[in-house]
């Protein structure tokens, strides 16, 4: 089997593979073709990957030989031109919200695979790239808060007086919203947390932080960990509650969010009018609306003193751990479509392989995906 590994596009600094990634690829008979300058962003040579046993080689020859073609960001209009029926897709491309794309590669029959849509089982954990990724993210938006923000994030007694420590609202106690907290906390912050799932209530405590409590909230076991819509009179509530500590907070870091739908909105802007001027708000959720009604997807902005960011590609940020990460949850996936003779077999008897796989010869096979696009019909 030939696998092609792409250049991400734009300004996405990340690379799916890394060359110990690669390495371990050729010693099982897996061809590899990398593109030429994938890895520039992340601090990673074509000889690096050369040297791990890869060849070097322009974007069209991949499309032309690979069998399988592995890519982070979602794929442009002249990929889909150029991919064959024949070849396999991987990259993350947001199924449940793109579902333009599910249609252009339905049309396609290609076979695509998006690593976002893996099924959240413990089997599965290691391929995780949501869980990775919004690691990555957590840490890497409130290193951006602070420093943004023009006062401390730790308490001081010093000669020259007492610094009070920052508050810090996070918004969303998912895998992003945990390691913010757990990195507000280590530099010093006093951290609140709100969820609508209870079940992270313990999490948050273990972590140091407070935890909002807003009784009544919804929630769905077949959601599969995930959030859902919540009722109207639970979100009355909430946003008495969030309100109110958002005018105690110095920076708010939002990372909610509903698969497939829009973003929740959470600080409307009369919240951010409550704040002090100087305070930061760092929207995660930008990309599918914003958990804040000011936020612009990837611009900051200034409101009344507030700086409000929208930035959902943090891992961008922090490129190569971010490609260590990637890369190892990929291999984890790859080994159950590689076979011991290097080949490519795609066993949809497995749930990963079935519940992850997008579009396979003109179907819909991920069940979430399926029902949404039978929806759009
Ligand atoms: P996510 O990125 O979809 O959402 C982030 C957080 O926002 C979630 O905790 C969600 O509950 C919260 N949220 C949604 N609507 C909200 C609202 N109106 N108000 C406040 N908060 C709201 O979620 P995620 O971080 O990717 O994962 C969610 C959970 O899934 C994890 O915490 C974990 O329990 C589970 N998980 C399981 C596995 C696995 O078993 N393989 C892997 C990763 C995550």
């Amino acid at each position: 089997m030939i696998l092609g590994l792409l250049k991400e596009k734009g300004d996405e600094t990340r690379v799916a593979l890394l060359p110990e990634n690669v390495k371990s690829l050729t010693a099982q008979k897996v061809e590899v073709l990398v593109e030429e300058g994938a890895g520039h962003n992340a601090f990673t040579s074509d000889e690096d990957f050369r040297d791990a046993g890869a060849k070097v080689v322009k974007r069209e020859k991949i499309f032309e030989q690979a069998d399988l073609l592995l890519q982070i960001q979602v794929p442009s209009e002249e990929d889909i031109a150029n991919i064959r029926p024949d070849q396999v897709w991987i990259s993350a491309f947001n199924p449940l919200w793109e579902t333009g794309l599910v249609k252009k590669f339905l049309d396609k029959g290609t076979t695509t695979f998006s690593l976002d849509s893996i099924p959240r089982t413990t089997r599965a954990q290691a391929m995780d790239i949501l869980s990775s990724q919004a690691t990555v993210a957590g840490y890497n938006a409130v290193l951006e808060a602070a420093l943004q923000l023009p006062t401390f994030f730790p308490m001081f007694m010093t000669a020259a007086g007492t610094i009070r420590p920052a508050n810090v609202l996070i918004l969303g106690a998912g895998v992003a919203g945990l390691q913010a907290i757990a990195t507000a906390r280590k530099l010093g912050a006093q951290v609140a947390a709100f969820d609508v799932r209870s079940a992270v209530r313990e999490e948050v405590k273990s972590l140091g932080a407070r935890f909002v409590e807003v009784e009544g909230a919804k929630e769905d076991k077949a959601a599969g960990g995930y959030a859902v819509e919540q009722s109207e009179e639970f979100k009355r509530k909430q946003q008495e509650a969030i309100n109110d500590h958002a005018a105690k907070s110095n920076v708010i870091i939002c990372t909610a969010q509903i698969p497939g739908r829009k973003a929740p909105l959470l600080l409307p802007a009369e919240a951010v009018e409550r704040m002090k001027p100087g305070s930061v708000i760092i929207d995660m959720a930008a990309s599918t609306g914003g958990n804040c009604e000011l936020t612009k997807n990837n611009q900051t902005i200034v409101h009344k003193g507030v700086t409000i960011i929208g930035q959902s590609n943090y891992p961008s940020r922090l490129p190569l751990d971010a490609s260590r990460m990637f890369g190892k949850n990929v291999m984890n996936f790859l080994a159950l479509l590689v076979t011991k003779e290097g080949g490519l077999h795609l066993n949809f008897e497995d749930d990963i392989v079935k519940g992850t796989c997008i579009t396979h010869q003109g179907k819909v096979l991920n069940e979430r995906v399926k029902s949404v696009m039978d929806n759009l019909n």
